[in-house]
């Protein structure tokens, strides 16, 4: 175990205990030990000046695509938690539509063995709903829970049998886990490959109308209320999902929601032009689609922000817009995409921001994470937040190249990562680097 350490000056950013003040920060063991204005450095301790950052609980995403196993030449789980900690997020939830799907204990265990080796964020593995994600048999949860499943759901599809759904939402209250449900109705989807409106109609292509994902959703939330079980509705897309979860959680209903950076900050238009980087299931949407989830997110009605991180092989994305894959990557522009979007569009505050990425989440999960509480697993994200820098998909350490943010200018970028108090990212030395070139030459000038 490596001595103590000493995080100096930072802007300290925890939700958990509504705090937003300069704070010194004492990691022991892996753990936080201490908290507070000004911490004398312990004899032995590494002290790390972070005045002018940033510091709060470690990004949490519950919803990544890793791939691994059977979609390695897209993304392992390794360089899925790599990118992870680049991002920022600390622990991620894997989601099980692999190859072979992740519907039995030994495949949750190989997911876990395989996270653990890679000492990056910490990966969690949600478990199918259905056996090898078809929608027929329900999977043995109690089984995949016991091994090391934080939550079941068929991700990729919709639990499409309704009574299959009340099942798994029946049966999911034992353990106290959520189904996390991709809704949508196929048959309304059709063949569609962005959202049905005056785009895909200007462009020539079908289209996924809105009432895809509200009428899954209202489903959802009606057999949640039946049930009492507990419902998280993944990337909500459309102004009706949300009223639609909003009257849910009015009456009661146990249902949690996401909403991923790209459907907050993207509409439809960002498919002229054929992009297949801005083809991805739920489709981008109308602008009074995208100002309803950003308002949704605000009051709490969506709870959280995950990226569905969906990396595809550049020849899967290469294609006729008909035939390219669905799905954008995601991790490592979270931060700058949604700092963008909510915090310099004045929506949120860095604080609640921190909330909606971390400990939200965390919660969500039932993860022991999103919070710098005395003696929580030292899991801590550094960031600036006003770096602004240019998304350079080629820089990432995703497989995946598959954004539709290549080329944009974001604002807002990760630092450091550290998990369990050892560092696991760190941008220090280049940050360092650029500043003395830039005084290089204006000493030159
Ligand atoms: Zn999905």
């Amino acid at each position: 175990m490596s001595g103590p350490r000493l995080l100096q000056g930072a802007r300290v950013l925890d939700p958990a205990q509504r705090l937003d003040a300069v704070m010194d920060l004492l990691v022991v063991d892996g753990a936080i030990a201490r908290l507070a204005p000004a911490i004398p450095a312990p004899e032995n301790a590494e002290v790390i000046d972070l005045s002018g950052l940033c510091l709060s609980p470690g990004f949490v995403d519950v919803h990544v695509h890793l791939r691994e196993p059977g979609g390695e030449h897209k993304e392992t789980i390794e360089s899925g938690a790599s990118a992870a900690v680049a991002g920022g997020f600390t622990s991620v939830c894997a989601m099980p539509n692999t190859d072979p799907p992740i519907d039995d204990p030994a495949a949750v265990g190989f997911v876990l063995a395989k996270g653990e080796r890679a000492r990056l964020a910490r990966v969690y593995p949600v478990g199918a709903v259905s056996v090898g994600l078809e929608g027929k048999e329900m999977t043995e949860i109690g089984e995949l829970i016991a091994a090391g499943a934080v939550a079941v759901s068929d991700d990729g599809h919709p639990v499409w049998d309704s009574g299959l759904m009340r099942r798994a939402l029946e049966y999911t209250q034992v353990f106290d886990i959520p189904v996390f449900s991709h809704a949508e109705d196929q048959g309304l989807s059709g063949q569609g490959v962005m959202n049905e409106g005056a785009v895909s109609t200007a462009l020539g292509l079908r289209g996924i109308p809105n009432a895809s994902e509200d009428v899954a959703v209202a489903r959802d939330c009606l057999i949640a209320e039946l049930t009492g079980g507990r419902l998280h509705i993944c990337h909500v897309s459309t102004a009706g999902s949300a009223e639609i979860i909003r009257a849910a959680k009015a009456r009661g209903v146990r249902v949690t929601a996401e909403v991923t950076p790209h459907h907050l900050a993207l509409t439809d238009e960002a498919v002229r032009g054929y992009r297949t980087d801005a083809k991805m299931s739920p489709p981008l949407r109308s602008a009074s689609d995208v100002a309803a989830v950003r308002d949704a997110l605000v009051e709490g009605v969506i709870d959280c922000i995950a990226t569905d991180h969906a990396p595809h092989h550049y020849e899967e994305k290469e294609r006729e817009f008909d035939d390219a894959a669905f799905g954008v990557v995601g991790l490592e522009t979270a931060l700058g995409v949604s700092l963008q979007e909510m915090v310099l569009g004045g929506r949120l505050d860095l604080l609640e921001l921190v909330d909606r990425m971390a400990s939200k989440p965390a919660q969500i999960a039932g993860l022991p994470a999103g919070s710098l509480a005395d003696g929580a697993n030292a899991d801590i994200v550094v960031f600036d937040p006003e770096e602004r820098w240019e998304c350079r998909a080629d820089r990432f350490c995703s497989r995946g190249r598959n954004t539709p943010f290549k080329g944009r200018e974001l604002v807002g970028r990760v630092v450091m990562t550290l998990v369990g108090g050892r560092t696991v990212y760190d941008r220090r030395g280049e940050r360092a680097d650029a500043r003395a070139t830039v005084k290089v030459s204006e000493d030159v000038g």
